[in-house]
């Protein structure tokens, strides 16, 4: 059983699908069990998709990327 810290670990490359199996039946248990765990990787993967949204070779402004963090995780409640 993994530990919430070997969680956070693994994470980015669970999102970048870079998981062994093995690895990846690790986490979905530690997930089943853990919501802690699932919040986490659940704001990941928000985070990731509004990185995805800025445009590239433009620098992000941090503040409109926080508003945007703020604003989609209230749409999630
Ligand atoms: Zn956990």
């Amino acid at each position: 059983m993994l530990s919430c810290k070997e969680l956070v670990a693994l994470s980015s490359d669970l999102l970048d699908a870079h998981l062994s199996l093995r690895q990846r039946v690790a986490v979905r248990l530690h997930l089943a069990m853990c919501y802690r765990c699932r919040r986490f990787i659940r704001q990941m993967r928000l985070s990731r998709a509004v990185l995805r949204q800025l445009p590239q070779g433009q620098s992000a402004e941090l503040d409109a990327l926080a508003a945007r963090l703020a604003e989609l995780r209230r749409q999630q409640g």
